[in-house]
């Protein structure tokens, strides 16, 4: 490990650190914590004031958080300051108002829950505690980074980060985290296949009458699918869940418009009587949805991870976890590396990286593009063979387990951490 200095300097010699990460975002902190976990020095540099990211109105969504990504947040001491979650025990997949449904219930697999919702203003409270007791971890915060020299392949020097107070910093590795309009990307020259879906996602928390029982609803409306996310109850012990609705962006737009009364009266329309009496509880949000794979998740002295390398659609509540799997395997490579003696900025070092993660990524994007044009109309014929398919799914026992370790993300060559294993 390099030991960090105790701040950037002003003059003379930069504070050396191993990685820098810009962006700390839900992905960028978590990166931090697990490569401070293992002894590796890290800054990470972040526009935003700490302070004002945990206030209620900055992020109202909740996570689905995958059995696997559960695993790694326990494993690098970030989970035991996670206050509150709630286990997601089933998923119910279903198509407008047919009679066919898909419906995984977690003790077809043992009594492990499918993984757990928590909100993301949970998620930022559990990561500042945990930063907190990182001896190698500093947050500059607020801050940007003014320019990054990341110096000639094979010279053996570290990159060089000027901040915007005009501080400097060195590292070994610089990970970029910030963000689908990363401007460490751009500026990394990286190319992207991008598009837009032309849908928003309204997030809201309902509360309602009657209990949810710890099953994630995702319904295919014709306009685009409403997903209703279990919570855990509120302080008075009334039921919640969270909504993630969307619709086309214009009538995004306008039902975003609508008073409290008319936008509630929207949600109903949706969110039908299944749960019963109900109503909208603390402010709305909207997003809007994109595709995004950059072509490359490394350079020289750099690798992107989370919605940096790809950003995908949230229909099947996977875009934070494929950040996490991100992070378990760059993390894995660093620390293998630094055992090793390696400088961990090498290229083979980052392409063992970026291999690892690169089928995962481009699999699942492709998966949740075709699920997305797929579902989000109301075609009759592509109805009928989307109903067929849910059907099947239902039936086919091999198949749908292998959907149900998917949602879990349990499929595939895994990283140590998200076995639960420190490296
Ligand atoms: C409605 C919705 C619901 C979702 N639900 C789920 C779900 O249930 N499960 C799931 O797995 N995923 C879900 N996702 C996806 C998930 O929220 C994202 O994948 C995840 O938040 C991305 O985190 P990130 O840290 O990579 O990026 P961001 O959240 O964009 O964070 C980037 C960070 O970088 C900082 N930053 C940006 N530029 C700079 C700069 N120049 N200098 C310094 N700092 C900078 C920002 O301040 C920010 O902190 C959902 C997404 C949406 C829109």
């Amino acid at each position: 490990m390099t030991k960090p200095a105790s701040s950037p300097a002003s003059s003379g010699t930069a504070a050396l650190f191993d990685v820098a990460v810009i962006g700390g975002g839900l992905n960028g902190l978590t990166q931090a914590i697990a490569l401070a976990r293992h002894g590796i020095s890290v800054a990470v540099i972040d526009r935003e004031d700490p302070a004002r990211v945990t206030q209620a109105g900055f992020d109202g969504r909740v996570s689905a958080i995958a059995l696997a990504s559960q695993r790694m947040l326990e494993a690098i001491g970030l989970w035991r300051h996670v206050r509150e979650s709630q286990p997601m025990l089933d998923i119910r997949v279903s198509d407008g108002d047919s009679l066919l449904f898909v419906h995984y219930d977690h003790t077809e697999l043992g009594t492990a829950p499918f993984g757990y919702l928590v909100e993301n203003r949970v998620i930022r409270l559990a990561q500042q505690a945990a930063l907190a007791e990182c001896a190698h971890l500093q947050l500059l915060a607020p801050m940007t980074a003014r320019r990054i020299d990341y110096g000639i392949s094979g010279s053996g020097a570290p990159a060089q980060i000027e901040l915007a107070d005009g501080r400097r910093i060195a590292a070994r590795l610089v990970v970029g985290a910030d963000g689908r309009q990363s401007t460490i990307r751009q500026e990394a020259g990286i190319r992207t296949v991008d598009w837009s879906y032309q849908q928003s996602g309204i997030v809201c928390t309902v509360q309602h009458e009657l209990p949810h029982d710890g099953v994630a609803q995702e319904r295919f409306l014709p306009a685009g699918p409403f997903a209703i996310l279990p919570m855990t109850d509120d302080a008075q012990g009334h039921y919640r869940s969270s909504l993630v609705w969307s619709e086309p962006t214009g009538r995004a737009a306008a039902i975003m418009a609508l008073d409290d009364v008319g936008f509630a009266n929207e949600m109903r329309q949706r969110f039908g009587t299944g749960y019963g009496a109900c109503d909208v509880v603390g402010p709305r949000w909207s997003y809007p949805f994109s595709f995004m794979l950059a072509l490359r998740y490394t350079d020289h002295r750099l690798a992107l991870v989370g919605d940096a390398a790809h950003g995908i659609h949230p229909i099947a509540g996977q875009g934070l976890n494929l950040g996490l799997r991100d992070i378990a395997a760059l993390t894995e490579a660093i620390v293998d590396a630094r055992r090793l003696g390696l400088d961990i900025g090498r290229s083979d070092v980052l392409e063992r990286y970026e291999r690892w993660r690169r089928v995962d990524n481009v699999v699942l994007g492709a998966v949740t593009d075709g699920l997305t044009r797929l579902f989000s109309n109301d075609i009759a014929p592509l109805r009928l063979a989307r109903d067929l398919g849910l059907g099947m799914v239902n039936r086919i026992g091999p198949l749908k387990k292998l959907f149900m370790r998917h949602a879990m993300g349990d499929l595939g060559r895994l990283p140590r951490l998200l076995k639960g294993e420190t490296i």
